[in-house]
């Protein structure tokens, strides 16, 4: 496709009246001496031209999209029409409390429905994506143990965690201790235990695990570090897994972060705006960024007084459209919400069952929102990766999976449906999957060469990640 620079024909979009081309008054020093050299085309042509390129693009509304860890589930409509209204969006960040009350009783409101969801004492909405709600939360944690005196140093991260886990505690200064995995998929106990000691301020935990396996010894784990006196971070990104059925709070957990635009259903992807509200329990309410949203039973207001507060992590209140869609979906859903997380839940087991004999399953338990398989059978067998099957799913219309994390499994091929499909849909990607499977034995140079249909064939990603070029020239 070419660009719109390429396009143009110099046929001029525009027309200017001799009026509206009056520089007389700008000054000469100011002008422009060379052309602007913007591309010319008429009105509809450009309309077409982003169309096309829109049609290029791959989303949710397009096509099957089973992105682990990701979930890219469907975002109703309505969300986006509540989140335009005037009344939204004409509001200045630093109107006072006094005429911003609906939207501080939007946020007061989520951050209630955040408290039961999570079982958290207190949230704040400031931060901006989940990676910062985990930097906020180790903040907290930084500072609590700053408070008493207690200079720990060490942060325990399961060696199956999502990276931004270890990078937000070690941009806190922490020193990153990995912990092992058992042959189950979950944290080897016997290695916490050898690694416990008093310089460990706290272990950053997800659960269901990025394996999509519910750690069965949480309870034992938050005994183990809270007699240890260290405290425990739950990684919520995905909570869909878990809504309704049990909470971090219930699970032992002491600060949580959830990420709105994952669980709740608001659009994200392409470095679009994110929330990653952080819950705490009562005894770290005191650290949490200022300000947050208070009520005194009358009047909604602005808080910023905590006594221990880590300062602002963000500027104003945080992304405050991905609050509404996100309070938005969760009035929707009320007690439905429980409903999501079994379908979720069944989604990622039916399509686990029915592939488990295609493709290698390397931990054959039930699973939550998600699970992993690999292509090591294809590779051992045909030649065939990961990569290359991720590749020839774009054939099929479907964006392919999380590939290659959780980093202990190789040639992983992660999963994760999300509660909004249908059986039908399930059952054509189950399909896709197995055709590869057989592909990948019968004409491997056919999925060795994929993608065939997309816009953009197989690109050399290396060269793409050193040597992007993305400017124009002429
Ligand atoms: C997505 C995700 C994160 C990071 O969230 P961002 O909003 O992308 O910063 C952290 N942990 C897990 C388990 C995730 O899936």
């Amino acid at each position: 496709m070419k660009t719109i620079f390429e396009k143009s024909d110099n046929s001029g979009g525009i027309f200017l009246t001799d009026e509206s081309t009056d520089i007389n008054f700008i000054s000469s020093a100011y002008l422009r001496k060379d052309k602007i050299g913007l591309p010319q085309l008429g009105e509809l042509e450009v309309m077409r031209h982003y169309k096309e390129l829109s049609d290029m693009n791959f989303c949710i509304e397009k096509g099957f999209y089973p992105l682990g860890s990701c979930t890219m589930k469907y975002n109703p409509k309505v969300n986006e029409l509540l989140a335009a209204l005037n009344g939204f969006t004409d509001l200045h960040p630093c109107s006072d409390d006094e005429h911003s009350q609906g939207a501080l009783k939007l946020m007061y409101n989520l951050q209630e429905a955040l408290k039961k969801i999570t079982g958290m004492s207190a949230v704040t909405l400031q931060p901006a994506a989940g990676a910062h709600g985990e930097l906020t939360g180790m903040m907290i944690i930084k500072k609590y143990f700053e408070s008493i005196n207690d200079n720990r140093k060490k942060v325990l991260i399961p060696d199956s965690a999502h990276g931004t886990n270890p990078a937000s505690a070690h941009m806190c200064g922490f020193e990153i201790v990995p912990v092992k995995s058992n042959e189950k998929g979950q944290v080897d106990i016997d290695d916490l235990k050898r690694l416990i000691d008093k310089d460990v301020a706290a272990i950053m935990m997800t659960n269901p695990n990025t394996l999509g396996l519910f750690e069965e010894k949480v309870l034992e784990i938050s005994k183990l570090m809270h007699d240890n006196g260290s405290l425990l971070y739950y990684d919520g990104a995905n909570s869909n897994a878990i809504l309704g059925y049990t909470n971090p709070k219930l699970m032992g957990f002491d600060v949580v972060h959830i990420n709105l635009h994952k669980t709740f259903a608001t659009p994200h992807g392409g470095g679009g705006p994110g929330a990653g509200p952080v819950g705490v329990v009562e005894k770290l309410k005191e650290f949490l960024p200022t300000p947050i949203v208070g009520y005194d039973g009358e009047k909604y207001f602005r808080n910023y007084n905590l006594k221990n507060s880590i300062g602002s992590v963000k500027g104003f209140y945080g992304n405050f459209g991905v609050m509404i869609r996100a309070y938005a979906y969760i009035l929707m859903m009320g007690d439905n919400l429980k409903n999501a997380t079994e379908n979720a839940v069944l989604n990622a087991n039916y399509i686990k069952e029915k592939l488990k004999k295609y493709y290698h399953l390397p931990y054959d338990e039930p699973c939550m929102h998600e699970f992993v398989l690999t292509g090591e059978k294809q590779k051992e067998e045909n030649g065939v990766s990961t990569l290359n099957i991720a590749k020839r799913l774009m054939d099929g219309n479907t964006h392919p999976p999380t590939v290659y994390f959780p980093l202990i499994v190789h040639e992983a091929i992660m999963i994760e449906p999300t509660e909004s499909e249908t059986k039908a849909k399930l059952d054509e990607f189950i399909q896709t999957m197995i055709d590869i499977a057989r592909e990948a034995k019968e004409n491997p140079q056919k999925v060795l060469s994929a993608p065939h249909t997309t816009p953009v064939k197989k690109v050399d990603e290396t060269l793409a990640a050193r040597h992007p070029d993305l400017a124009f020239k002429e």
